[in-house]
């Protein structure tokens, strides 16, 4: 079972699904030469991917190419299917930091092939997830500065105004393909900067207001 923590709080919740958006930053996709979509890209990750602050990114042997991607995470703290986009924010219970770390050239072949990309994606270690603050401490989710560095230097900077798809109506949407749960989270996709790791490289995310994550790559 893996478990995370809500800040300021004793709470832990039992981590269920995690529900990813592609191309959710118009600007990143068109980095990747993909088209802006007309309907939202999903995949999942399960929960063995997590890691926390601290610990260390293993890239899968057979992978030379692992990305790096920062989100915005939001969990999930109810249980409800077909929710409308006004009652969305009541589902959330709070917003954390995340990297979708993806084995590019893995992903890459298996699209071209028509194939699914779990194993791109959803490796062990392939979601670092800092601590969740809870909703009411986040004054403006939906306008928050969102970077990542790699040894100290920046290489993604965007905002979370940047997404085609806000939280709420990710909420909605994906509501109407899985019943949402507690616990479950959903990464709401990455701004345009994503890029290769390499070994010993030390990564920041970091997401106004809902403070920072570090990992390195071992
Ligand atoms: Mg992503």
């Amino acid at each position: 079972m893996h478990m995370v923590h809500m800040r300021g709080s004793s709470r832990n919740y039992n981590v269920g699904k995690i529900i990813c958006l592609g191309r959710n930053y118009a600007e990143h996709a068109r980095e990747l030469g993909n088209p802006v979509p007309k309907e939202p890209v999903i995949f999942l990750k399960p929960a063995t991917a997590i890691i926390r602050s601290g610990e260390q990114i293993v890239i899968p042997s057979y992978s030379n190419e692992c990305h790096h991607e920062v989100e915005m995470a939001v969990l999930i703290g109810g249980y409800g299917r077909n929710i409308e986009k006004d009652k969305a924010h009541e589902l959330i219970a709070g917003y954390a930091v995340a990297l979708d770390m993806a084995l590019r050239d893995v992903q890459n072949r298996l699209k071209k092939q028509g194939l699914p990309w779990e194993i791109a994606k959803g490796f062990d270690t392939s979601c670092p997830l800092s601590d969740f603050t809870p909703r009411d401490k986040v004054t403006t989710p939906e306008r928050l500065g969102i970077r990542l560095s790699i040894n100290g230097a920046i290489r993604q900077e965007g905002n979370t105004d940047q997404m085609i798809l806000d939280p709420a109506e990710i909420i909605a949407h994906a509501s109407t393909i899985f019943t949402l749960e507690e616990g479950d989270i959903i990464l709401t996709g990455t701004p345009a900067g994503v890029g290769p790791v390499r070994s010993g490289d030390q990564l920041r995310a970091e997401i106004d207001q809902l403070g920072s994550l570090e990992v390195s790559v071992r």
